[in-house]
């Protein structure tokens, strides 16, 4: 087995663009934050556009008593008429009591908050002061000004990085932590891996368990499970941890990849790591197989959301035979995402920011077979007789590690698989004007 190859884009040069933007906000998180984090409860305070977002982004979410809400801001709080700390501080009371099993609460700021400069950091050393050790606090920025869709989960695992209630956890400094919210299946293969491979002290962050504390020693290395976490790799660095650094563990190839960084970063015999590896990568490839018809040779489009873009259009190009257009992403975090640059094809545009206008007129002009993109162009788009995905689902389904990566196949096969069955077999690209 060896090493991906790194080929043609390792200098990339991608097309800054500045202008009307088409993406989620930083609060959008949260749908799969609380999921993850068993025993926290996210507050955003913010407005009822805010409570809107949350409410169709959770789709029927909302009826199962999720772990989140909006303490909505009323005109006199804007107007300055009402002391918005007394008023936060009731709403926090009154959510404590009435849900004692919180131990973590989170204040998420929004734009609202953040433009009449409310300091939620400081309400946050407030309210613990008030309700800890029974309730621990915290605070981030989910809004729209500051954070695109995974930059809320940025935030919220830096702000629980730097919380001090974790910092002064005693327990053993962990050796590695894999740092990104991964689906909990997707936690646990990847725990059997560890421990087959004989790797011990290893923590997942964000975990099931937030209270838990993290010990971070001069030993301790961590490594990103997730593209989009600039600031919270900052925070780890800030407090002693190393990154080990790797492709991200999306396809056959990615996983390998990851896996065998952490095996080398920890000297784990390789003859072993081969061994470990073997099953779950032939599984994965037979898995992929069975898309790879409908993949193979097709021309992709991505717009930018969640910064996985450069990933998953590395899978695509290097393990379906995909072609692609345009990989654009909100943001380029030049060190992290590095290897994944490298590894796509030489000739592919890449783009960071969005000027949605020109854009659609590039991805119109190119007329792809597939294009990658969020709610509101994807049905624009299916309107005009393209093949659209909706990107929003390679944050919300597991798609990492070898056992997924025939799902992950299939989220990009199954538009394409839906429009052959809705045209006869006819491509409905012929119909585009
Ligand atoms: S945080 Fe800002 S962008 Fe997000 S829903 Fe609230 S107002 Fe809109």
């Amino acid at each position: 087995m060896s090493l991906p190859q790194r080929t043609a884009c390792a200098e990339p040069a991608p097309i800054l663009q500045r202008g009307q933007h088409e993406v989620f906000c930083g609060l959008t998180s949260i749908i799969w934050l609380h999921r993850k984090v068993q025993d926290a409860f996210f507050l955003v305070v913010g407005s009822r556009t805010c409570a809107h977002l949350l409410q169709s982004a959770a789709g029927v979410m909302i009826f199962s008593e999720p772990r989140f809400a909006t303490a909505i801001m009323e005109e006199r709080d804007l107007a300055g008429m009402a002391d918005m700390h007394d008023e936060l501080d009731a709403v926090v009371a009154r959510l404590l009591e009435r849900r004692p099993d919180i131990r973590m609460l989170v204040l998420v700021g929004s734009c609202p908050s953040e433009v009449i400069k409310l300091d939620l950091s400081k309400a946050a050393a407030r309210l613990n002061a008030a309700h800890a050790p029974r309730h621990r606090v915290i605070a981030y920025s989910g809004s729209g000004i500051e954070t695109t869709f995974t930059q809320g989960e940025d935030n919220f695992l830096a702000a629980l990085i730097a919380d001090k209630a974790s910092s002064r956890s005693s327990g053993a400094a962990a050796k590695l932590v894999v740092l990104g919210c991964l689906a909990d299946v997707v936690e646990d293969q990847f725990s059997r891996l560890f421990a087959e491979l004989g790797l011990s002290g290893v923590v997942f962050l964000p975990g099931r368990d937030a209270i838990n504390g993290l010990t971070v020693g001069p030993e301790t290395r961590f490594i990103l499970a997730q593209p989009y976490l600039g600031a919270a790799a900052t925070a780890l660095e800030a407090r002693g941890a190393r990154r080990i650094d790797a492709i991200f563990p999306l396809g056959a190839e990615g996983t390998s990849a990851w896996l065998r960084a952490i095996c080398t970063a920890f000297g784990v015999d390789m003859t072993l790591f081969d061994t470990v590896i073997t099953q779950p990568r032939r599984r994965a490839a037979e898995a992929m197989a069975h898309y790879r018809p409908w993949l193979e040779g097709r021309s992709v489009f991505f717009f930018p959301d969640s910064q996985m873009e450069p990933s998953l259009a590395r899978f695509l190009s290097r393990e379906m035979g995909s072609e692609l257009v345009e990989v654009g992403s909100p943001y380029l975090h030049r060190e992290h995402v590095a290897a994944e640059l490298a590894l796509l094809p030489a000739g592919v545009t890449l783009s960071e920011g969005q000027d949605v206008d020109q854009q659609i007129d590039r991805c119109r002009a190119a007329n792809p077979d597939l294009i990658v993109c969020g709610l509101g162009l994807a049905n624009p788009f299916e309107a005009e007789g393209r093949v659209s995905k909706w990107s929003i689902e390679f944050s919300f389904t597991p798609i990492q590690g070898f056992e997924q990566a025939g799902d992950l196949a299939e989220l990009f096969a199954r538009p394409l698989m839906r429009n052959a069955i809705l045209s006869n077999g006819t491509d409905r690209r012929g119909a585009v004007r």
